[in-house]
């Protein structure tokens, strides 16, 4: 039977991780079901995550600590959660070939460090369900009959099923397929749209010097976050300098809070590289290495103490003439230095768009999707999983998590009540 004459148990549009994962579950469960891609491939996003890496759940934390990571709107994941959580994650992979560590913070990675093999472990799932694959398929239109989602609309033809599962993430990264499609489609069957905005996104500076720190990457700094002369947050660990500013774990753990505060007024950025180091001893640490260098410029002293790419723009911010000898650097110098090495400001102007986003924030609304089956609450045979709905959480494998766990309470239960079936 050609696609477009039979009519399957469960549509599942969007091939990501939570589209993956819900097409294979729904299959797993004795269902027919037909997975819709719009590009040539499967995965596109999941194939970049982790740089490359895939960092596909967190270990660390138990169910309620889980939730906490993802604020006001974490309750909503906990039967999804405890139905398929972090441990039935890695579980899965595990019995699919992809094994598995734990690094910092409960982050975990396949041991191949690729995110390939976990999309071919969910390509797998897929095929061992014999799901229908259509790729290379933009959805134009839905039909809906007596309140019932019924057809979706192909450039060549219509598919028909009993169920239907959104799975068309968000809107970070739209090169990767996600361009909110689903927003527009659920919005049109009555759905609400809590209003989509980038988050965990870099952070723009109004320094123009950061473009000549682009690339250089920073471990164990610690960054607090300040505004009307308030420290309001800390974090510490990595970070990256972009073209235009800063991005890299604490970054953008810190953009949320960043993107309230800007809201209010000013924020600024102060950047600490030697946060292990108090005063007396960094001042210290300081004098010895300008003493063991007393002979040399200035600007050639700075070797040990700080990354070649940093040296430049620190001695154009110290005001200190380059060439003076080490040696000759007044106390006061030395204190300006210590400031900009533990100080050193950045004001913030805005954070990067849906381009440079990792997730979304906002999606459908949470108070119309029933947290046990992840069924639309408007339309009774709808289901969504993945980010397209209005849950995100920080970086460290809690996005994806939040995927896995949606998706497969949500190909579970479309498989298991095939309410528009006749
Ligand atoms: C650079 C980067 C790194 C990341 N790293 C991590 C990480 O290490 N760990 C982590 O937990 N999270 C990470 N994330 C977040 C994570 O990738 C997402 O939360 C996750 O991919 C969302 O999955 P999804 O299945 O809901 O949606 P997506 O992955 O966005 O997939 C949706 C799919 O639906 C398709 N689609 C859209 N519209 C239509 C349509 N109209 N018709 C048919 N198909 C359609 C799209 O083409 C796409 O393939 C990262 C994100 C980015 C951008």
């Amino acid at each position: 039977m050609g696609l477009f004459d039979q009519k399957f148990d469960v549509a599942v549009i969007g091939g990501g991780p939570a589209g993956l994962l819900a097409a294979g579950t729904a299959a797993q469960s004795g269902a027919g079901v037909v997975l819709i891609e719009k590009n040539d491939r499967l995965g596109k996003k999941l194939l970049i995550t982790g740089k490359g890496r895939c960092n596909l759940t967190n270990a660390v934390k138990d169910g309620r600590d889980f939730i906490k990571e993802l604020g006001k709107n974490g309750p909503f994941l906990f039967s999804s959660l405890t139905a398929f959580g972090p441990h039935d994650v890695i579980d899965f992979f595990n019995r699919r070939g992809v094994k598995t560590k734990v690094e910092r913070g409960g982050r975990v990675f396949p041991v191949s460090d690729n995110a390939a093999d976990v999309l071919k472990a969910l390509i797998g799932y897929i095929n061992e369900g014999k799901v229908k694959l259509v790729k290379n398929a933009e959805i134009l239109d839905l039909i809906k009959e007596n309140n019932l989602l019924k057809k979706i609309k192909l450039p060549d033809g219509e598919i028909s099923a009993n169920n239907f599962i959104f799975a068309t993430g968000g809107l970070a990264y739209p090169q990767t397929g996600s361009t909110g499609d689903g927003f527009g489609f659920a919005q049109k069957l009555g759905h609400a749209v809590i209003k989509p905005e980038p988050a965990l996104a870099p952070v723009m500076a109004k320094e123009k010097w950061v473009k000549e720190l682009e690339g250089l990457s920073l471990k164990n700094i610690r960054i607090n976050l300040w505004q009307n002369n308030k420290k309001m947050a800390e974090r510490f660990g990595e970070a990256l300098f972009t073209a235009e500013g800063l991005s890299g774990p604490i970054i953008l753990d810190l953009s949320q809070e960043i993107g309230r505060l800007l809201k209010i007024g000013p924020v600024e950025l102060k950047i600490n590289f030697k946060p292990a180091l108090d005063y007396p001893t960094l001042d210290k640490r300081i004098q010895k290495d300008l003493a063991a260098n007393k002979n040399k410029a200035f600007k050639n002293s700075l070797d040990e103490l700080l990354p070649q790419k940093l040296i430049p723009v620190m001695i154009k911010l110290s005001g200190i003439e380059k060439n003076k000898k080490a040696g000759q650097l007044t106390r006061a110098e030395r204190a300006k230095l210590a400031k900009l090495l533990t100080e050193l400001k950045l004001n913030v102007a805005g954070l990067a768009g849906f381009d440079k986003a990792i997730v979304t924030a906002g999606g459908i609304d949470l108070k119309e999707i029933d947290p046990k089956t992840m069924r639309s609450k408007i339309i009774p045979n709808l289901y969504f999983a993945g980010e397209i709905i209005d849950l995100n959480g920080p970086t460290g494998g809690f996005n994806l998590q939040i995927c896995f766990s949606t998706g497969f309470v949500a190909g579970r239960s479309a498989a298991g009540k095939n309410i528009g079936a006749k």
